[in-house]
């Protein structure tokens, strides 16, 4: 684990080519960053498979197609007070929203997904260990992370890390 200064806004500009790949053509990708993204501290490779991880369940969940959002902006220490997520403290965050509009997740199993193992797939289609390492990645930059889903509609996930005020 090699934690560094990123900016997220350049690892995922960086990553557009790989997640077109993954998505294939039925779904369309759409990118956009926020003005003057804040810089967080985190490890590059994992953060690389993280969204790769979401990506990749994101497809999984559009068969048929669909469209896969990925947002960056920066939210102020006012604004996540008062988003009032269960554990998020009044203090500056970079948030990646990665938002896709397949299956869903049935409410009975949102609480399971992150848990290591836990698959919904055939067997040989899927180990149960990405969200579990979306969740790991998370905890050890400090971050939270929050799965909003509506069946029949779509999946959002939110990662937020903590803004890097110190030195690079
Ligand atoms: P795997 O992809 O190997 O099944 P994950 O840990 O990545 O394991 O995901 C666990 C489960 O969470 C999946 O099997 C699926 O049921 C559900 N899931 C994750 N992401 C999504 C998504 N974007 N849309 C619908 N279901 C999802
Ligand atoms: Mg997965």
């Amino acid at each position: 684990l090699r934690p560094q200064v990123m900016n997220f806004g350049e690892v995922l500009s960086d990553l557009t080519m790989l997640l077109k790949r993954l998505l294939g053509e039925r779904v369309e990708l759409d990118v956009r960053h926020g003005r003057d993204l804040w810089p967080v501290r985190a490890d590059l490779t994992q953060f690389e498979q993280v969204v790769v991880n979401l990506a990749v369940n994101a497809r999984d969940a559009m068969p048929e197609g669909g469209k896969l959002s990925i947002r960056t902006r920066n939210v102020s220490a006012a604004e996540a007070a008062s988003l009032n997520y269960p554990g998020m403290q009044a203090a500056d965050y970079v948030l990646v929203e990665v938002q896709d509009s397949g299956t869903g997740i049935p409410q009975e199993i949102i609480d399971k997904i992150f848990q290591p193992f836990f698959t919904t797939k055939e067997v040989g289609k899927g180990t149960g260990l990405g969200l579990s390492m979306v969740y790991g990645f998370v905890k050890q930059s400090g971050g939270f992370v929050f799965c909003d889903s509506v069946v029949g509609e779509g999946t959002t996930f939110r990662i937020f890390l903590p803004r890097h005020a110190g030195e690079a």
